[in-house]
């Protein structure tokens, strides 16, 4: 039997708190997932630093992908015997499932911003150079690899399956607000997948939702609007997440002024001068960046010092609401004032937004052009979503941000009574 086709003697199943089991049929997909580039991201947390917020977030990009897999799996049992759906396309839905995550790297957020890395970019270079998986895809078809990377990279010529993996409704997101939602245990991430996978059909190059389903997708709309600013946006989580760019910084600055480190960050060098190879990006996991921020508490250099001890030890910046875009003027004092009593704000002040759009629907010529979602009716027309449910309408196109201010108040608060700036300083951060 061709490799593409071969069926394990027994079919594998994976325990999966979400969606009760993972299954595996496909020998292709088996030894996908034993690879040593898949298995790496049972070692980078799904959600960065948010465990420091919801402790039981720990789950990794591992179990995440494990469970796009099942999702795509699920939907393309239901489309076997459709009409509008090619069957030979099935091993490529499941291959870019599992594997469009592949790029993630430690605490993805921070490093790609203090480096200016991409995952996506290295997910197409695991799956297109010498790696494992690439030899695994290439014994299913020379150009296999290319048409994996094609649909995860969104540019592959059946839309249909791109959609699958990446639109408003796709298993991608099914997965990670429902696996999000049960780890960190808040109870909005929920909505009835089950519903949403009957309902969901091929229809020429896309996926149409019947609608006697809307208010399940409705319900799928508000618990992403609702995990966004409950849980992904969290202020928490940002601090640490300033925090840990500030160590990124640091560290960075330290190296390129000849600083001598006592523990050496030779898994950074390659970062540091922004260039990293495939094989140094695949060395970099959650692990190996902890046990230097563990050690690194230990450094001369004081702000390293004090920064890996924040982040280790979990003592994180205090925030306000703040708006830079209204409140330059403060913003520039406070700078100065922490510059006065030797805060240094490079490092110990910070301005974080964050912003998001629970539903688009497609306005062409934009800069981010969304596919909407369309309900399939009675009568066989479609319905583009938020022309039909006013629930959607209502959250549809607008977009919400919201800016906090990042400083370390326990350092603010040990300056002397009698300093003036202190004063000066809470009076600011006190509005
Ligand atoms: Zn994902």
């Amino acid at each position: 039997m061709p490799y593409f086709n071969e069926q394990l003697s027994e079919e594998k199943v994976f325990k999966d708190p979400v969606h009760r089991y993972v299954h595996v049929r496909n020998r292709v997909i088996w030894d996908l997932i034993g690879t040593p580039e898949f298995q790496r991201l049972r070692r980078v947390r799904q959600l960065g630093t948010t465990y420091l917020t919801f402790h039981g977030a720990e789950h990794s990009r591992f179990n995440h992908s494990l469970g796009v897999y099942e999702i795509v799996r699920r939907i393309l049992e239901n489309f076997k015997d459709h009409p509008d759906w090619n069957e030979e396309e099935r091993l490529l839905c499941l291959c870019a499932g599992l594997l469009h995550d592949l790029g993630h790297g430690p605490f993805s957020h921070s490093f790609e911003k203090v480096f200016h890395l991409d995952h996506e970019d290295f997910t197409q270079e695991i799956i297109l150079g010498d790696t494992n998986v690439n030899r695994i895809l290439q014994r299913v078809g020379e150009d296999f690899p290319q048409k994996v990377a094609d649909v995860i990279g969104k540019t592959y010529s059946n839309k249909l399956v791109v959609s699958l993996i990446s639109s408003q409704i796709d298993a991608d997101r099914m997965d990670y607000l429902q696996r999000d939602a049960y780890f960190t245990g808040v109870s909005y991430g929920y909505f009835d997948m089950e519903r949403i996978l009957r309902v969901m059909r091929p229809m020429g190059d896309q996926v149409v939702i019947k609608e006697s389903g809307m208010h399940a997708v409705e319900d799928y709309i508000m618990s992403r609007y609702q995990m966004y600013w409950q849980v992904y946006f969290h202020p928490v989580t940002r601090s640490a997440e300033v925090i840990l760019s500030k160590i990124l910084h640091r560290a960075r600055d330290l190296y390129n002024s000849g600083y001598e480190f006592q523990l050496k960050p030779i898994h950074f060098y390659s970062l540091f001068e922004e260039n990293p190879t495939l094989n140094d990006y695949l060395q970099l996991d959650e692990s190996v960046v902890m046990y230097y921020f563990q050690i690194w508490r230990n450094e001369q250099d004081d702000i390293l010092r004090d920064l890996c001890n924040r982040f280790v030890n979990r003592h994180l910046f205090k925030y306000i609401e703040f708006n830079p875009n209204l409140q330059i003027s403060e913003y520039m004092e406070l700078n100065d004032l922490f510059r006065k009593v030797g805060i240094d704000p490079d490092y110990y002040l910070e301005v974080d937004s964050s912003s998001d759009l629970p539903y688009d629907f497609y306005r062409p010529g934009e800069e981010e052009e969304r596919l909407p979602i369309h309900l399939q009716m009675p009568n066989g027309d479609l319905r583009e979503l938020s022309r039909h449910s006013e629930i959607v309408e209502a959250i549809s196109g607008k977009k919400r941000t919201d800016h906090k201010l990042y400083f370390p108040m326990d350092f603010i608060e040990g300056l002397s009574d009698d300093n003036a700036k202190k004063q000066r300083i809470l009076e600011i951060l006190n509005g």
